[in-house]
């Protein structure tokens, strides 16, 4: 098949380096992942994403199967990815210019910006597409309330998209759930979760030294993510001040890390830090490039995932991917990707108390800490290698296409004229 993914502010070039800032996390890696798979599966793939450097060449080889198109739609800079919104027009017609002289079988839009450029340029060529939304903007307004930035029209966009494109791929089933109340006919939404990639994220392998801020070398825990505070980092750091004084906490993601100074985020995290009387136990390393992170993963006794709200994500699945238990706030993906009591711990967001107890749990029991790491490991091969999840992608594609198809009445039995 012939795909056209558009993932308008999430580059998957940009998903082996410059992870952890504010706007690049796991949409960049997933498509990026996706578009690999797909590859590895014979098919082809253009990911058609907004120039951001006036010095990128417009289509750039990514692997063999894989080209990223460099769409100009607006000033070619780094925009917060709020204000891309009144760009999409634009996206749209260069979209539609391309695939009328390029025409994919299926394109398979990734956030809802992306649907927005996407649908009325594969209406207009009668081409099928799927959506993934990656997050919503109802669970973001819900849980961010006068702090979501996102453009007002967004909600509704979402149920629009939902209502108009030909499948929409929920990651979990909570975002199925979600969508359901959005108005959106369940018969258009399959769940499709993202994938890990299970050959770089292994328990076998180099670990991070297990260096310590306290010279103790006691327990260690890991947080991943992007510096929001909807990450619940700080819960985590609430959480420390419950636990004895070996239990220690990395924190990767944010800026790099000579920038971290500077982040209102890591002020604010290192406030609390210091307030809960751990500062000397929390060490922020900044932005850790991708291919970095196994090794730290595996240096870690437990990985924490905490966040408010997460539509997905990724980190769980990575640090499961290399044998490490996971303590889960039991949102969104999280649901669905962590086992209570087989992979890690489930606990309720925005409670200290309850991470703190998850945590000293695994600490207390390291027996049952390494079966559960293994049972990450067998989950996350079994059900979310990306070969298995560009599967499902791929049935999803032929589906739409195959309905096109008859819709549009040119379907043929197969059998010779
Ligand atoms: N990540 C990274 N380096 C960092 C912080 C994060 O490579 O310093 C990666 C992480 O490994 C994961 C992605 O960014 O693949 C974050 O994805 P996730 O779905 O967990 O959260 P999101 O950023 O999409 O909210």
């Amino acid at each position: 098949m012939r795909i056209a993914m558009v993932s308008e502010h999430a580059s998957p070039l940009v998903a082996s380096n410059g992870l952890g800032g504010v706007d690049a996390g796991g949409q960049n890696v997933a498509v990026r992942a996706l578009a690999l798979a797909l590859a590895d599966a014979g098919h082809e793939v253009v990911v058609h994403t907004r120039r951001t450097d006036p010095r990128t060449p417009r289509r750039v080889p990514m692997a063999a199967g894989v080209v990223v198109d460099h769409v100009d739609a607006g000033p070619p800079a780094e925009l917060p990815k709020d204000e891309l919104v009144d760009l999409m027009d634009a996206f749209s017609v260069d979209l539609a210019a391309c695939w009328r002289a390029d025409r994919p079988d299926v394109v398979h839009a990734h956030f809802w910006m992306s649907g927005l450029a996407a649908l009325p340029a594969a209406r207009t060529l009668g081409v099928p597409i799927v959506q993934t939304f990656h997050a919503l903007g109802s669970v973001k307004r819900r849980h961010q309330g006068p702090d979501d930035t996102s453009p007002a029209r967004r909600v509704a966009a979402e149920s629009d998209l939902g209502a108009k494109v030909d499948q929409v791929l929920a990651t979990c089933r909570d975002e199925a759930d979600e969508l359901a109340a959005l108005g959106v006919p369940a018969e258009q939404v399959t769940v499709v979760p993202c994938g890990v990639d299970v050959e770089h994220f292994t328990p076998a392998g180099d670990a991070a030294p297990r260096g310590s801020t306290s010279g103790r070398d006691g327990f260690r825990v890991l947080s991943v993510s992007r510096l929001v505070p909807r990450k619940g980092v700080d819960t985590v750091i609430a959480a420390l001040g419950r636990l004895p004084g070996d239990v220690e906490l990395t924190v990767a993601g944010g800026p790099s890390a000579d920038r971290l100074d500077d982040d209102p985020e890591v002020r604010r995290l290192r406030a609390l830090a210091a307030r809960t009387g751990v500062a000397d136990r929390v060490t922020f390393l900044g932005a850790v490039a991708h291919d970095a992170l196994p090794g730290l993963y595996r240096g870690a006794d437990a990985v924490a995932c905490v966040p408010v709200y997460e539509p997905f994500g990724l980190v769980p699945l990575e640090a499961m991917a290399c044998g490490r238990p996971v303590v889960a706030a039991a949102v969104g993906g999280l649901a669905d990707t962590v086992v209570d009591g087989v992979t890690g711990h489930h606990v309720p967001a925005g409670d200290p108390a309850a991470v703190a107890a998850a945590l000293d749990a695994l600490r207390a029991h390291p027996r049952r800490a390494r079966t559960f790491g293994r049972a990450g490991r067998r989950r996350a091969v079994a059900e979310y290698g990306w070969d298995r999840v560009a599967a499902a992608h791929e049935q999803a594609y032929a589906g739409v296409v195959a309905s096109t198809t008859v819709s549009s009445g040119v379907l043929t039995t197969g059998s010779p004229a």
